[in-house]
């Protein structure tokens, strides 16, 4: 069944937690480039897909957050954008089956409209070779995430939405700014979002990333506050980060960060994952908490 049917049928859905981290504790260095893992090291990519699945995961991501041309373009692998995605939703998919959902992951490019970095069609041709590459290594959702600007955003979810099947998601990154409202790097509010995320065609919005559980709970409000029905997915992190010992690192246990679940489903959340700092774990208590308030 298609996700939007079963989001219709009043299902929450639990998607998945942080892969990076994953891929550094099975060896992957600083410096290397995380997507060449899907070719190198695919039973270890395999096996982090297979650890949300097993934990209760309904969508599992791809390994291909940094699979843009120009992210690939960093470590001399332009030429391989079609390669490595492909590759990154096969190994998800592999683990999925049929029975469960592979979202291809498509990161920012690191490239800005406003400061002259790129063209409109560079950006827009960039995010169809990858999206394509997705779709055709096995992903049945797209998901563009930790977005900060409207122009970039809108042409990855035109590229998705033009040139594949997919339902396509988007989030966005938000911080609290000094009035305590909710905006991005690039001053976009969750209202702005769900508008003009909405015009390019996604089918489904929400955040990931800069905050915790708790704090998500406001942007869904905000979101909820201009769309009563359009889906909305929540993808937190293990709270805020902590710098110790020249580590990052992200606190709140699977407990602390499942507290908050049942306040989010209140506020109007479809969509339940994690991002930096969490893992299988959080997700398999996210999982029992979902099953006791249902
Ligand atoms: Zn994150």
């Amino acid at each position: 069944m298609n996700i939007l049917d079963k989001i219709k049928l009043g299902k929450i859905l639990l998607s998945d937690g942080a892969w990076g981290t994953l891929l550094q504790a099975q060896g992957m260095n600083p410096g290397e480039c995380p997507e060449l893992w899907n070719i190198t090291h695919r039973k270890e990519v395999l096996g982090i897909a297979k650890s949300y699945l097993l934990s209760g995961s309904d969508i599992i991501g791809t390994n291909s957050f940094g699979g843009s041309i120009s992210k690939l373009s960093q470590y001399g692998l332009e030429g391989r954008v079609r390669e490595l995605n492909e590759a990154a939703a096969a190994i998800s998919r592999e683990a999925a089956g049929n029975n469960r959902h592979v979202a291809g992951s498509v990161g920012p490019t690191g490239k800005m409209l406003l400061m002259g970095d790129v063209t409109e069609n560079e950006l827009y041709d960039g995010f169809c070779q990858q999206v394509i590459a997705l779709e055709k290594g096995g992903a049945d959702i797209i998901i563009i995430e930790t977005m900060s600007a409207i122009d970039e955003a809108s042409l990855a979810v035109r590229a998705a939405r033009e040139n594949t099947r997919c339902t396509v998601i988007i989030t966005m990154t938000f911080e609290r700014n000094g009035k305590g409202d909710f905006h991005t790097m690039m001053g976009v509010s969750p209202e702005e979002m769900v508008i003009s995320m909405k015009d390019a065609g996604a089918h489904i919005v929400g955040s990931n990333c800069g905050n915790g559980m708790e704090e998500m709970i406001g942007v869904v409000n905000a979101i909820r506050a201009i769309d009563k029905t359009i889906p909305v997915i929540i993808q937190a992190n293990a709270g805020i980060p902590e710098y110790i010992d020249g580590k990052t690192v992200f606190r709140e246990s699977p407990e602390m960060m499942a507290s908050f679940v049942p306040e989010l489903l209140k506020a109007g959340v479809n969509i339940i994952g994690g991002c930096c700092g969490t893992t299988p774990e959080h997700i398999k208590v996210f999982s029992k908490v979902l099953s006791d308030s249902f």
